[in-house]
């Protein structure tokens, strides 16, 4: 599988479940959006089961940290790759 990790890449978020959870949580995925596929790796490296999220499903997933802090990473790697400061 290919595993691109660039700057400025886009992403989105989706409610999943994955194996070992007993709960959905909002993971984010590269691409512009959720295309329907059936399952798919996440920011953080876990592979989950893909289905269309209900508001139900938005509302009580949390958000994966693990995610959050790749992508403010990555965020902080394209800023100083700016040269502005
Ligand atoms: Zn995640």
């Amino acid at each position: 599988m290919e595993v691109v990790i660039g700057m400025g890449e886009r992403h989105y978020w989706l409610p999943v479940s994955s194996r070992g959870e007993p709960r959905m949580i909002r993971h984010a995925f590269r691409g512009s959006r959720w295309e329907g596929r059936p399952a798919g790796t996440s920011v953080c490296g876990v592979p989950c089961a893909m289905a269309e999220p209900n508001e139900l499903d938005w509302f009580q997933a949390p958000t994966c940290r693990a995610c959050t802090e790749v992508l403010i990473a990555e965020q902080d790697v394209a800023r100083h790759g700016e040269g502005g400061e």
